[in-house]
């Protein structure tokens, strides 16, 4: 029998790989495999998603900054290359969503082998560009509602996504922004780094899920706009927009958003 582990400060996440039904890529070692979770993309030797607890990350990822605006026409998602994000977009019925991707070998083998997207990468109002996030973004004429960023583990190319000079730009081009920022409690440095690289963001905040597959289970995305809702009025948009989701609600918008103490230090340090 063989088993996947994924190591963190002398801790691991065990799953029994029951078959790999793809190894390879260039940019970086893609492998996908069907576990008792469901199929599992890992890219670099960590684990990106599970069928059986994906929802729970990209739900949480794109609701809540799509909810905050009134009207989400235009959508830019920076990675996200297995279209789950996409896909959680297109219920909002945006106009648009463009998908920047720096990995094109992730989109193909996604598709081929895993399909959770349900089919919104082949979606009309999708575009998919495969670049570099920071220089679509550093060089984008376009003004997006909502920006995600739906990046790796720190990493080389992941690491420009979560600098202070495109923060910057990508709030240049937008009036929410929402990013994926790791997990709180293991990854405390990228996680710090996220939170000084972000400081001079208007009405920036923090929110928190969880997701069994990553590092702790407890996952942290950040959040800027000057956008507020109550529990009523996301529970009316959510009615008005007819959008179904499995794990994301608005009881659980509004609780995202309750911090532990640890973690409000962090933000004060
Ligand atoms: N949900 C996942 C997680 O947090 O573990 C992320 C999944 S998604 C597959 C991440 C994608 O971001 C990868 O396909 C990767 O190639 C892409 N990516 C990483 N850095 C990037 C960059 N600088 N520009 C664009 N895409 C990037």
């Amino acid at each position: 029998m063989e088993w996947f582990i994924e190591r963190h400060d002398g801790t691991g996440f065990m799953i029994r790989a029951d078959k790999k039904l793809y190894e390879g890529g260039t940019f970086q070692k893609i492998e996908i495999y069907s576990t008792p979770l469901g199929k599992m993309l890992v890219l670099d030797g960590k684990i990106q998603f599970t069928e059986r607890d994906e929802m729970m990350y990209h739900e949480m990822l794109v609701h809540v900054p799509m909810m905050m605006h009134p009207s989400p026409e235009k959508v830019l998602i920076i990675g996200g290359g297995d279209g789950g994000a996409a896909r959680e977009a297109l219920k909002h019925g945006p106009s648009s969503v463009t998908v920047v991707e720096i990995d094109a070998k992730v989109v193909e083998k996604c598709k081929e082998y895993v399909g959770i997207d349900n089919g919104a990468l082949n979606d009309e109002r999708v575009n998919i560009v495969y670049e570099d996030g920071i220089e679509f973004v550093k060089n984008c004429r376009e003004h997006f509602d909502v920006v995600i960023v739906d990046g790796t583990d720190p990493n080389i190319f992941s690491s420009h996504i979560a600098s202070k000079q495109f923060y910057e730009a990508a709030m240049g081009i937008a009036d929410i922004m929402v990013t994926q920022s790791q997990s709180p409690f293991f990854q405390q440095d990228y996680f710090k780094a996220i939170v000084k690289n972000s400081a001079f963001l208007k009405n920036r905040r923090f929110y928190i899920s969880y997701m069994p597959s990553y590092p702790s289970g407890l996952w942290s995305f950040m959040i800027a706009g000057d956008y507020e809702l109550n529990e009523d009025e996301i529970k009316k948009r959510y009615e008005e927009r007819k959008i179904k989701t499995r794990h994301y609600n608005a009881e659980m918008h509004m609780a995202a958003f309750a911090l532990p103490n640890w973690m409000k230090e962090m933000l004060h340090d």
